[in-house]
């Protein structure tokens, strides 16, 4: 490698961090600045630039400058100050991002798989180079966060959660690999838009679209046989079918649907132990009925069978309300999802409400009485005062979690859920929040981050080597992140751990996920210290390695 290929590869790129002895023996000197600096002064000096940036926007760009330059660095810094950095990487600003993708793009990163090139997939997989890629995060960018179709700028999804898989568990950002599926976009905007990057055709559907999904995964598993292969940010119907269709042929999972039901579970579980009760005795309201919803409705009646309910009796703890309002049996355009969880007709005829037809979240919490309410809907401030008001008459200490983003979907601020209970309200989110003054408690706000599931999840998974990802393995990482919950000693603390106990936490989910996977006999068996130290030895920590010539070249260079 000469000299400027070592600085131009970010994952070898240390910048001033070069000794002499690397600058004399690499073909440096004088390609850099003559001080030399530790990491340590690096990182002082990018995260003064950094403070210095202005909106949210420039903050991401210079942060994915940074990675493109020098990811040791970047981790270094995400690792610092990571409560402050994530925001930007991930939700709320990694969706402006992906708005203006096209605007802001200035070099390429991962894989883009245009639908024209769909017979060329192996090639394109092959362009990636020599890496042992064993995590891949995809997206067809057709629901971006709660922002809808944003076609290949999606691709700021799989980046992001990538770099949340380094920063978390500390998977090595050479065996990642983000790849966004550029199937056409129906956003009007962006193909009106002279800047767009993507293909310029509407959404390619129905056949061509499985077809090209099937020719795209047969080739990943030619290329990457034991990849671990994670969808997000697909649409409603595609995420649950794609995930029905491909779990049980490789290793793959979807996280809108099981890494969000995992982290709603285990801030649920955490709530009804701070309030010394059992999910048994809740009653269970869901406002929105797509993917997160069904990854939380099944992880909510596994876990309540796990307590002794039937399947049954578990879903009769459950209402939905979609768009058209309660899910009941009297509909008839209702998806099989949720059939499952359809309330019989019966049940509401007594219900005192406006519409038949359509039964609001607010007739549905009037006659309910829940004492969880969580919201994936993304509908801005649908928790409103009424609504709040109406739960909070019925119910101690209201469970309530509003988790849409970004921020600007969320259903409801925390400082209204708090103030309309009069205190009383259990809240966590999806966006981050600041704390909530109130009287004079300060109240932190849990974000019911899935960053706190997937990256353990997929650390577990290569370390145990597991074929394959079930539900049952995110309810064990749930049960895992629920244990670090300062609320269960003091309910006034949050739900779910400060980010700053991530990886450890990270930690601990791989080695419930990894155990799973053994138990279900999807992992060879190995014990329980080998298994620890296999996880540690997958978990990087951001720092310089001395880089030395292989002997043979240096004596030659010598002689
Ligand atoms: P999705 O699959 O598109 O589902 C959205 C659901 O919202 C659909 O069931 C839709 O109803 C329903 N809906 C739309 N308008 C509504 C209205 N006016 N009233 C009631 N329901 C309405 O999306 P998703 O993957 O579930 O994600 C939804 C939101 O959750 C996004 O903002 C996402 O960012 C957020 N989320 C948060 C977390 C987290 O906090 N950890 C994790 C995942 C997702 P129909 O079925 O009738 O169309
Ligand atoms: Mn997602």
């Amino acid at each position: 490698l000469t000299g400027h290929l070592l600085l131009e590869h970010p994952i070898l790129n240390k910048g001033s961090a070069f000794t002499e002895a690397e600058r004399r023996e690499f073909g440096l000197t004088g390609l850099l600045p003559s001080g030399v600096s530790t990491l340590e002064v690096q990182l002082e000096r990018i995260y003064g630039v950094y403070r210095s940036k202005t909106t949210d926007l420039e903050r991401y760009m210079h942060l994915t400058a940074l990675q493109d330059r020098n990811e040791t660095a970047f981790y270094g810094l995400l690792s610092k100050h990571l409560a402050e950095l994530m925001p930007i990487i991930y939700t709320p600003v990694v969706g402006a991002a992906c708005q203006s993708y096209s605007r802001i793009y200035h070099r390429p990163r991962g894989v883009y798989i245009p639908y024209s090139q769909r017979h060329n997939i192996d090639e394109i997989l092959a362009n990636v180079g020599e890496a042992d890629v064993q995590v891949i995060v995809v997206t067809d960018g057709e629901r971006i966060l709660g922002l809808g179709d944003l076609g290949i700028g999606g691709m700021g999804i799989p980046v992001g959660k990538l770099s949340l898989y380094t920063v978390c568990a500390g998977i090595h950002p050479s065996v990642t690999l983000p790849i966004v599926l550029d199937i056409g976009t129906n956003n009007r905007d962006l193909l009106d838009d002279p800047l767009y990057l993507g293909e310029r055709h509407e959404r390619i559907r129905g056949r061509d679209y499985d077809d090209f999904i099937e020719a795209f995964v047969a080739a990943v598993q030619r290329r990457f046989p034991k990849v671990l292969l994670q969808w997000e940010d697909f649409a409603k119907n595609n995420a649950a079918r794609l995930l029905e269709r491909y779990r049980n042929r490789l290793c793959t999972f979807n996280d809108d649907i099981q890494g969000t039901g995992a982290v709603t579970l285990a801030a649920a579980l955490a709530a009804v132990a701070a309030n010394r009760s059992t999910l048994g005795d809740q009653r269970i309201v869901l406002l929105g009925a797509g993917s997160a919803a069904t990854g939380i409705t099944s992880q909510l009646v596994t876990a309540l069978q796990a307590e002794g309910l039937s399947e049954a009796s578990a879903r009769s703890r459950i209402w939905l309300v979609d768009s058209q309002g309660l899910v009941h049996s009297g509909r008839t355009d209702l998806e099989p999802f949720k059939r499952e969880y359809a309330r019989a007709v019966d049940e509401t005829v007594n219900w005192q409400v406006s519409d038949r037809q359509s039964i609001t979240l607010l007739d549905v919490v009037k006659h309910v009485h829940p004492t969880i309410l969580i919201g994936t809907a993304a509908q801005p401030r649908a928790f409103d005062e009424n609504v709040v008001r109406e739960m909070a008459r019925h119910t101690a200490r209201p469970i309530i979690f509003p988790l849409s983003n970004p921020t600007s979907k969320c259903e409801g601020l925390p400082a209204d859920m708090i103030a309309w209970s009069d205190g009383r309200a259990l809240v966590a989110t999806g966006s981050p929040f600041e704390d909530v003054i109130h009287g004079d408690r300060r109240i932190r706000i849990a974000q019911c981050n899935n960053a706190y599931i997937f990256p353990g999840v997929g650390l577990g998974v290569i370390a145990a080597q597991a074929q394959r990802v079930t539900d049952s393995m995110f309810v064990a990482a749930a049960r895992a992140l629920s244990e670090f919950s300062p609320a269960r000693q003091n309910i006034e603390a949050p739900l779910l751990p400060g980010l700053q106990t991530i990886r450890e936490v990270s930690r601990q989910v791989a080695l419930a996920v990894a155990r799973e996977a053994q138990r279900l006999g999807l992992a060879e068996p190995c014990t329980e210290e080998e298994l620890s130290r296999r996880i540690a030895a997958h978990m990087w920590t951001p720092q310089y390695l001395a880089y030395r010539k292989p002997r043979r070249e240096r004596s030659r260079l010598a002689g």
